[in-house]
């Protein structure tokens, strides 16, 4: 327990995990924004306008042998606000459109400067990008050179100028922004963490007490399926589970008051006898003695029943498997009620069946379910017995005419310790366990069973297990 509970202050509770966790998500997406927005701007706005400036000198130099270059030139510029120079190698220019407003560094070269511009772009394999900050006002201006090959094997220079738009001020605009979505988008996630928590952890919270209470031995606590689904189907669970170990709780009361009331009438009526014999003359009959030996005959059973459910419950018993005729085996068993000569125990059986199984366990079966069929037998003290093959399967019922089980009972009467009537008279029901060890005997050896009634007519218990098919025999 004390583990237990080092564990759990080291670990966060839901409702701080969920909060943590919105936090953290709404942090990092608010640094990718302002990251992006900001420290990443100007260079990818750089980037796309030196990709567009290089777009333009190439079309340029594709269409250099065009008619309509000049005003292929002129559209480019007033489309897209770029200055356009085409000069020859010895810096005569042959196109030059430039926006009147703008800056332009081609246009104040002298025919000298545009020749070395010439030689720096042939020098450095027909291309070249410079960004340079024009001398007057201080705005950042693109250069790009392409040397074009006209059809007549000249060597021409595209000259493109495109403006940087300073974009100061669009990221100062946007951190302001930023900085008001940082602040909205904290507190709606704070609020948003608060609100998911207190839905998903208050029924957990409250499905713990609950819990705790039922730990303590409340059986009747019942869990409010509320909120997620998941929590909803676990408070169904939990539900079950309380239900059952209620059952579990009162099937364990029931054992010990029938277990402790068994053992105890047969050990009164011992005694009881016993003194009588030993504290009066003539007491000493041969009737009181056998009151003594059935009595102990009784605890004998119970004590034995006891033990047998424990150990096939607990696993520890295996099956002692053999090969042998079944029909012989009930027939053996029959033999010994003969001396219940009021009864009469019909046998129907067509032959010897060979099965496998633990001889000693099944003849347990048979006679349980004997047992049972003369305690809750009918009028006619009749009990039949049948044996069929089918498929390979053996079947075996025992029937009685007696008072029947109610079908809802059907059920629970393969359980431990339970009776149809509880308020059982002594001298006609026994411990509760009989049909608990059939089962157990039969699950192990992988048979069906199971149990026909009709309340006021009687009822037909009945087992299978394979047959030995015959080409093994
Ligand atoms: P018990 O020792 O009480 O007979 P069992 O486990 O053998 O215990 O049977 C459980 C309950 O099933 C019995 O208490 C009885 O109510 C019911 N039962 C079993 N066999 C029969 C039967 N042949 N006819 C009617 N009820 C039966």
């Amino acid at each position: 327990m004390k583990g237990g509970g080092r564990r759990e202050k080291r670990q966060l509770g839901l409702r701080a995990q969920i909060t943590a966790g919105f936090c953290l998500f709404a942090l990092l997406s608010l640094v990718l924004l302002w990251v992006l927005q900001t420290v990443l701007l100007t260079p990818f706005y750089r980037a796309i306008k030196t990709g567009e400036t290089r777009r333009i000198a190439d079309s340029i130099a594709k269409d250099i042998d065009s008619p309509n270059l000049d005003s292929l030139a002129y559209d480019t510029c007033l489309r897209t606000g770029v200055n356009i120079f085409v000069t020859d190698p010895i810096g005569r220019s042959l196109v030059a459109y430039r926006q009147s407003f703008k800056e332009s560094l081609i246009a104040d070269l002298g025919r000298m400067g545009r020749i070395a511009i010439f030689d720096k772009v042939n020098l450095l394999g027909g291309s070249y990008t410079e960004t340079f900050t024009s001398r007057a006002g201080g705005a950042q201006l693109i250069l790009l050179g392409k040397v074009a090959h006209t059809a007549g094997g000249e060597h021409w220079l595209v000259l493109v100028e495109s403006e940087i738009t300073p974009v100061d001020a669009t990221v100062d605009t946007l951190r302001v922004q930023l900085l008001c979505v940082t602040l909205v988008m904290l507190l709606l996630g704070a609020g948003l963490a608060a609100f998911l928590s207190r839905r998903m952890a208050g029924p957990l919270t409250a499905m713990s007490q609950s819990a705790k209470r039922l730990g303590e031995g409340d059986y009747t606590i019942r869990f409010a399926p509320q909120g997620a689904r998941e929590v909803s189907e676990l408070a169904h669970t939990l539900n079950y589970a309380a239900a059952e170990l209620s059952k579990a709780d009162q099937t364990r009361r029931e054992l010990l008051a029938n277990v402790s009331h068994d053992l105890r009438t047969p050990l009164t009526m011992i005694k009881g006898y016993a003194e009588v014999m030993r504290d009066l003359p003539g007491e000493n009959t041969p009737e009181n003695v056998q009151v003594i030996i059935d009595e102990a005959g009784r605890l004998t059973d119970l004590v034995n029943d006891l033990l047998d459910l424990s150990r096939l419950e607990a696993g520890a018993d295996r099956l002692t498997l053999s090969r042998f005729d079944l029909t012989a085996c009930i027939g053996a068993i029959l033999t010994r009620y003969d001396k219940l000569a009021d009864y009469a125990f019909p046998f129907h059986y067509d032959g010897p069946v060979l099965v496998e199984a633990d001889e000693l366990k099944i003849s347990q079966v048979v006679y349980n379910l004997v047992n049972n069929a003369i305690h809750y037998a009918g009028a006619d003290k009749t009990i039949t017995l049948r044996e069929t093959v089918e498929e390979g399967r053996v079947r075996v019922s025992v029937t009685d005419t007696g008072e029947g089980i109610p079908a809802d009972k059907l059920r629970d009467i393969w359980d431990r310790y339970y009776k149809v009537d509880k308020e059982h008279r002594r001298a006609q029901v026994g411990t509760g366990l009989g049909l608990s060890i059939v089962k157990n005997i039969l699950e192990l050896h992988g048979g069906l069973y199971g149990v026909e009634s009709t309340l006021g007519e009687g009822s037909t218990f009945w087992f299978e297990l394979p047959v030995v098919p015959e080409r093994e025999t």
